[in-house]
């Protein structure tokens, strides 16, 4: 038997592709009522709502077409809107269009050089992830392989992944203030941090994400409600509402504890995040060695929404740079996702939903336990209320707004701490130091979005494609 934990994307992503190697002895174990995790789904009002993950970026196409996952996906044109102060920036998708937006907003820059240069560092980064099982060597015989199979094709990369960002940036950019927090701010969606901590590959593929950015049909949640379908219908098994709370090993087998039952397992593979691990081995000191490594990560303040308006919001993704945040945003920005009004598969009602989210430390919010909790979760929406007002419409009202927390999604995807997002891209991060996918345990593995390759959900997919036992 093979035990996944977590019915997340990289569960469900590991447990099709176990399914479709021709084992019959799968089973996902999921603490939650629903799929998905960090891209998973709530009702309310008999609407889903996006918890996390909104867009589709970059291509996953190579799982969608071996699972037999379909779902409808739309192309954004502007894959977001970008405001900053008084100024709105369209992130068109097309790159002419784009680079004319920048001379146009922010003139007397060369950006046609600079975006080049990245345009030129993501393509070939994505067209090596399409072709090749990348994993980071671990050991001499990983590196072995890696110099025969890998090396030639990325060669040219490698030198990228260990320059930062920031020498390929115009000195013009770095004395125009907006200009920088437009990037910094672009870079804090999926690479973590901003312009001054990351190598130039990541750089350039997080910088020119928004080209490629989709809208699902039915939101994000129904990607995993859809992976999930098919794993139970080809003979797979999850067991919802079973949280693991501890794994023995002795010398052969696994015993996974839930709180009141367990289960015996000859491999463990686990999409819980790497903060988690030492939960399950309270003994084993490599975790805490692991998470004391990476302890650099954040949390998210996120809400829920349910708009009314005379017009609906027709640009789905914007972001809102705030040049004085309050002490609980911890970036300069929020993410707004708007519904598209006519998704009648998220809402027959046609009610026009939005999901709101940015970062955030557990430490800069007051416990659930403390008196303050309430109050500061009215503070939120206040807040949130009146930005999208001021910056989106003053047309727009809420029937409804619900405000997440760090032990919001604690309690909802059993991350310690809240956290999520992976490990942020950090300079010292690269692909030789990331967390790989083999652990120090025997027949224990890790995959999701603190393993190589990293977050979102292609890249937990490539993870998936790349996992080997
Ligand atoms: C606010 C936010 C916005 C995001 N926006 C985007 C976006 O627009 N596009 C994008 O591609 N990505 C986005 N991401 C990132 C993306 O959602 C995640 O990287 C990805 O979904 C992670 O998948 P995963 O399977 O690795 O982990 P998870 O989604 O965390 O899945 C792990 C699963 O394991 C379960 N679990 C954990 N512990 C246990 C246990 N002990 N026992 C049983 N079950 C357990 C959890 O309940 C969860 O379902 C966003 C993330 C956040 C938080």
């Amino acid at each position: 038997m093979i035990s996944i934990i977590g019915a997340g994307i990289a569960g469900l992503g590991i447990g099709l592709k176990l399914l479709k190697d021709g084992r019959k002895d799968v089973q996902i174990f999921e603490s939650h009522q629903y799929p998905g995790g960090c891209a998973g789904y709530f009702y309310n009002q008999d609407i889903s709502f996006d918890v996390g993950a909104t867009t589709l970026s970059g291509s996953a196409d190579f799982f969608w077409r071996e699972h037999n996952i379909f779902f409808k996906k739309t192309h954004m044109p502007i894959g977001i809107t970008i405001h900053q102060d008084q100024k709105k920036v369209y992130f068109f998708a097309d790159r002419k269009k784009w680079i004319e937006e920048l001379d146009l907003k922010f003139p007397g820059h060369d950006h046609h050089s600079f975006w080049n240069n990245l345009y030129y560092l993501s393509d070939k980064a994505w067209a090596i992830n399409q072709q090749r099982s990348l994993n980071p060597p671990r050991n001499l015989f990983d590196l072995y392989s890696f110099i025969n199979r890998d090396l030639l094709k990325c060669a040219s990369l490698i030198k990228n992944l260990f320059t930062p960002l920031s020498s390929l940036i115009p000195q013009s950019y770095k004395s125009d203030q907006n200009l920088m927090n437009l990037l910094d701010e672009i870079l804090m969606i999926s690479a973590q941090v901003k312009s001054n901590d990351v190598n130039q590959l990541i750089g350039a593929m997080s910088l020119t994400y928004p080209h490629d950015v989709h809208y699902v049909q039915g939101g994000i949640g129904e990607i995993a409600r859809k992976m999930s379908q098919e794993f139970i219908g080809r003979g797979g098994i999850i067991h919802y509402r079973n949280k693991i709370e501890k794994i023995i090993k002795d010398n052969h087998n696994f015993t996974l504890h839930t709180a009141s039952k367990t289960f015996s397992s000859q491999k463990v593979i686990n999409t819980a995040p790497l903060w988690n691990q030492s939960d399950f081995f309270p003994q084993d000191l490599v975790w805490k060695k692991q998470e004391k490594k990476f302890s650099f990560a954040w949390s998210a303040i996120t809400a829920y929404a349910i708009i009314k308006t005379n017009r609906p919001v027709s640009e789905l993704y914007h972001q809102i740079h705030i040049s004085t945040p309050p002490a609980w945003i911890k970036s300069h920005s929020i993410f707004l996702s708007f519904s598209d009004p006519d998704d009648t598969l998220r809402s027959s009602s046609f009610k026009q939903t939005l999901t709101i989210s940015t970062h955030t430390m557990a430490s800069a919010i007051p416990p659930k336990s403390s008196p303050d909790y309430k109050k500061f979760k009215l503070e939120i929406e206040k807040y949130f209320k009146d930005l999208i007002q001021k910056f989106i419409s003053n047309d727009i009202s809420f029937e409804m707004l619900l405000v997440g927390t760090p032990s919001t999604w604690q309690k909802f995807t059993s991350r310690r701490n809240g956290l999520v997002g992976g490990i942020p891209h950090q300079f010292k991060n690269h692909i030789f130091n990331y967390p790989g996918q083999k652990t120090h345990i025997k027949n224990y593995y890790r995959l999701g979005d603190t393993t190589f390759p990293g977050q979102g959900i292609v890249g937990v997919l490539t993870g998936v494609k790349n996992f080997k036992f």
